[in-house]
């Protein structure tokens, strides 16, 4: 058998069709897993989509290998076809926007349509199909086919520019247009007899369902990860929350190459208290940001707590006083607030618990020895503390 041959006749509708059902049937799973798990309304409509359409080729399979009445067949995978394109959709937009009750409202009266237009194709007259060429162009499902390129000039009007990957929707719904303007052509103008349309037939389905495999792909990978992003991020700041900080510092300290430096904005009581928690909550994102700036690829910057924030640093030698003194000097030259500073170097056998405890008493320690200040651990520093304490 030649290559070429898979590609053509029905051979040709059998691969391309075998190729669609799995890729087809992958995104089936994936969407019914996540829509028993996340309960999202576009992971429902994507599974029906998908469904139809698997209904709709595994009808092309069994037409191919055995007698299938082929008349009425044609007409249900068309109507299947055109029920999977609006519920394809659907998805894709639900994938970006909420369920309105207006947008639920047009797509059922989509879905209605279909099936008056289907209804309509009954009463036209089946023998004069037959002799005719030109009442079986119009008799032929020709009514739903030109429902169903309405739909495509729908979409990109108003689907389009409501979503992302604009231009691979818009790509996708090309070759859609496409390969169904030369399904067209192959079973009402051709007598299905060009070689190359045919190929064309069979190839661009599976271009579409691939380009439709990687904008919903994306997309739930989008979704998921702005998921997880929202569970490690501190809403006000933007910065890390204390839970991923701290899960990165004792990643850090597997590696036996952390450094942490704690700060805690001075007077921020009093700042709250004649300048309002509004003003208050601007000055903490001005601070998270210089953290953030001074900070860069050196490290991770988290909120510890209220007004305290801290940078853990991957590396235990270098700069870390000298990002930590940028950090103080920065906020005291850039905000109305200032920052009392205390950092503390791995050392052997140390956690990171005990490493982010060190950190926060010499920071103590500029505290009370007037504040606007940096200060490393040392080994004295706990005999210090003591003493500022009594
Ligand atoms: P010190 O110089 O000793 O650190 O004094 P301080 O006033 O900064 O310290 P204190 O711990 O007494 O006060 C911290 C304040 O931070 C109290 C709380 O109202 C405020 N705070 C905590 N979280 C937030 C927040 O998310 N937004 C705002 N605006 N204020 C917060
Ligand atoms: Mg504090
Ligand atoms: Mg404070």
């Amino acid at each position: 058998m030649e290559l070429t041959e898979l590609l053509y006749g029905p051979t040709g509708k059998i691969v391309s069709s075998i190729c669609i059902l799995v890729i087809l049937g992958l995104m089936f799973m994936i969407n019914v897993q996540l829509y028993m798990n996340r309960r999202k309304k576009a992971y429902f409509s994507l599974a029906v989509s998908f469904l139809l359409v698997i209904a709709q080729y595994v009808i092309i399979l069994l037409l191919e290998m055995s007698s299938l009445p082929a008349a009425i067949t044609a007409y249900v995978i068309q109507l299947l076809k055109v029920l999977a394109f609006i519920w394809i959709n659907l998805g894709i937009f639900q994938l970006y926007n909420p369920t309105g009750r207006k947008l639920k409202l047009i797509a059922a009266a989509l879905n209605a349509l279909a099936f008056v237009v289907a209804a309509l194709h009954l009463y036209l007259p089946g023998e004069l199909s037959e002799t005719d060429p030109i009442l079986r162009f119009l008799a032929g499902p020709m009514l739903l086919e030109q429902y169903l390129i309405a739909l495509i000039l729908l979409a990109a009007l108003f689907i389009r520019p409501n979503i992302g990957q604009t231009k691979t929707y818009l790509f996708s719904l090309g070759i859609f247009l496409l390969s169904h303007a030369i399904h067209m052509m192959d079973a009402y103008v051709l007598e299905e007899s060009r070689k190359l349309l045919q190929v064309l037939e069979h190839l661009l389905p599976v271009l579409y369902y691939t380009t439709l495999f990687f904008i919903v792909f994306n997309r739930i990978v989008e979704l998921l990860q702005a998921v997880f992003e929202s569970s490690i991020i501190d809403g006000l700041t933007g910065v890390y929350n204390r839970n991923y900080i701290m899960t990165y510092a004792h990643r850090l300290v597997k590696r036996r190459r952390a450094s942490v430096i704690f700060c805690d904005i001075d007077n921020f009581k009093r700042l709250n208290d004649t300048e309002g928690h509004q003003e208050g909550d601007r000055v903490l994102k001005a601070v998270a940001r210089i953290l953030r700036d001074t900070v860069g690829d050196a490290g991770k910057v988290g909120r510890y707590g209220g007004e305290e924030m801290v940078a853990v640093l991957d590396n235990a030698a270098g700069d870390v006083k000298k990002i930590a003194e940028k950090i103080r000097k920065r906020v005291e030259e850039e905000t109305k607030v200032t920052v009392s500073v205390g950092y503390s170097r791995y050392r052997e056998g140390v956690t990171a618990h005990e490493l982010m405890k060190q950190a926060d008493e010499a920071m103590y320690v500029s505290k009370k020895t007037g504040k606007n200040k940096v200060t490393a651990y040392t080994t004295r520093t706990p005999k210090m503390l003591a003493s500022l304490q009594q």
